[in-house]
């Protein structure tokens, strides 16, 4: 057993101690309150522990990571800021910045937090605390529907950052039928929608799409990010539900993780796969204080441009996402050493081409910092331009990356021996130590790396990271039409008007 697999046996992490967490959540306490009842069924079975479930428990491990790294003594500066309310160091992720600079401090926290898991790891808790931000920065957009809504958001954001908390999202309708508003579905309880009202709260049932890291989250956020019509007001709503609220189910799709022999043969897979869970609701009760839309179409709808909640989070998701590109390069670069390929004049026209587009990713992520503008509260928000811009080009940007690294290894990832065991077996192990090494590595690394390569694009977990890249901010025609309402198309056209009213030369 290698050091690597020995010390995820043993977990032997160095950890801050709680008084060294100076009051933030270190990762074994996170990891206790996972064992709470929440709901998760898998191949027909309520999981008992999701934390000892082979399906979950390496990627719980994994997010208790992050925890740890933010209450790291050493990293009290990138990961937290101090808390308006306590003075205690919080979670960076949850700071409404007011400079330039609180935004720049918000993206390398989210930076260091995606190097965790190479950016494999999409929802880490960052991305729904910037929606959260986002609301608590604007609270007016939630006033709309009433005081006590706007109240309500403040609270609960200041309860998630105070507490160091994770929510997750699930903001999309089933796709039973598309072609129908929620309200004309076959039955009205289909969609995730209010069936009730009580003095106290109010009542949900229906299902909604796809909480991502649904299984390792304190909280989910339901509401709803596709347009909603007259007569749909019973959709129209935002609450906040613990992941044990009784009533809800998370069913998470296939798990990669249960797929894994051993990290060795699938190093991603069997270390960060974040689930991604369709959820039921049955007569789910919300109390008030955790309700911030009710029965509003237009409030439900302004929540996501009328703030800067989409801004704040996708930020998050572009350092994810400029962290896992770079570490596709990484990839691709050592891979054509490994195969001594990289000398070769067209394989580095081929890496030129790919480091251009990362290059793009990364600098389109600083401009949302240096173009951000800033608000009559004095409230920071990302430039839009920049943010959709990227994310518009994303889902057509990463298979092509995808697609050259096919081309640059060939069958590199393919002539691979069956498994780890073939290295260690006397009766295999000479001839993959002589045939698969390759000039510059023995066969054990060579293998190793090619085994992440394919595993980062082959196996059932790249693909669906491929899919979350594509779909992570919604279908690229809504990014599209985001990236169409941002853009200014005047300066363009009064460029025109002005060429067309140019004065005759001739
Ligand atoms: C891996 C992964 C993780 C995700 N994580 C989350 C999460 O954490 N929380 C969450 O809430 N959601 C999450 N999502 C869901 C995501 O938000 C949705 O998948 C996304 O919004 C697209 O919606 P849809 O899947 O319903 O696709 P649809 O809206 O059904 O679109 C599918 C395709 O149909 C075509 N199409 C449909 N309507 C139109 C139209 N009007 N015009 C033109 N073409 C059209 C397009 O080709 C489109 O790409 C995740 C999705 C994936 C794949």
């Amino acid at each position: 057993m290698n050091a690597q697999s020995k010390r995820e046996m043993t977990n032997l992490e160095p950890r801050p101690s709680s008084s060294q967490a100076g009051g933030l959540r270190p990762g074994d306490e996170y990891l206790r309150s996972l064992n709470d009842g929440r709901a998760v069924y898998m191949d027909g079975q309520l999981v008992k522990d999701v934390t000892r479930h082979p399906a979950f428990a390496a990627s719980a491990r994994s997010a208790a990571r992050l925890f740890d790294t933010a209450a790291d003594p050493s990293l009290r500066e990138r990961m937290t800021f101090v808390s308006p309310s306590s003075g205690n160091p919080v979670l960076r992720a949850y700071q409404i910045p007011r400079t330039h600079a609180d935004l720049k401090a918000k993206r390398l926290a989210s930076e260091t937090w995606s190097e965790g898991s190479f950016g494999m790891i999409g929802r880490t808790p960052d991305h729904v605390a910037g929606f959260f931000t986002g609301y608590a920065a604007v609270p007016e957009v939630f006033a709309a529907g009433g005081q006590q809504f706007a109240d309500n958001v403040v609270g609960f954001y200041e309860h998630l950052r105070e507490n160091h908390l994770w929510a997750t999202y699930a903001i999309v309708p089933p796709q039973i039928d598309r072609s129908k508003p929620a309200h004309k579905q076959t039955d009205p309880t289909l969609y995730a929608g209010v069936v009730k009202e009580r003095d106290d709260g109010i009542v949900i049932s229906g299902a909604q799409q796809l909480a991502t890291a649904g299984v390792l989250s304190d909280y989910l956020y339901l509401s709803c990010i596709h347009p909603l019509q007259p007569g749909d007001e019973n959709y129209a709503i935002g609450v906040a539900l613990p992941m044990n609220a009784p009533g809800m189910k998370l069913y998470p799709r296939r798990s990669f993780a249960l797929q894994a022999a051993n990290s060795f043969d699938y190093p991603l897979s069997s270390r960060f796969d974040e689930t991604d869970c369709f959820v039921v609701f049955k007569d789910v009760f919300v109390p008030w204080e955790h309700v911030f839309i009710y029965r509003n179409t237009q409030v439900c709808r302004d929540q996501w441009w009328r703030t800067p909640s989409h801004a704040y989070g996708n930020l998050q998701a572009q350092a994810r996402y400029a962290t896992k590109l770079r570490f596709m390069m990484g990839l691709a670069k050592r891979m054509n050493e490994m195969t001594g390929n990289d000398a070769h004049p067209q394989v580095q026209v081929q890496m030129g081409e790919m480091a251009a587009q990362v290059q793009l990713v990364e600098s389109m992520l600083e401009a949302q910092e240096t173009r951000a503008t800033i608000d009559a509260k004095g409230v920071v928000w990302p430039c839009a331009k920049s943010l959709y811009a990227i994310m518009a080009l994303q889902s057509e940007m990463n298979p092509r990356m995808i697609d050259m690294i096919r081309e640059l290894t060939g069958a590199a990832m393919i002539s691979l021996p069956s498994s780890l065991q073939d290295l260690e077996s006397p009766e295999t192990a000479g001839d993959i130590e002589r045939y698969m090494r390759s000039a510059n590595s023995d066969a054990r690394s060579r293998i190793a790396l090619m085994r992440m390569a394919w595993d980062f694009i082959g196996t059932e977990f790249g693909n669906r990271s491929q899919q979350y890249e594509k779909f992570y901010g919604g279908a690229s025609f809504l990014v599209k039409q985001n990236m169409y309402r941002s853009y200014d198309f005047a300066r363009g056209t009064a460029m025109v008007d002005a060429a067309l009213n140019l004065p005759p030369e001739l």
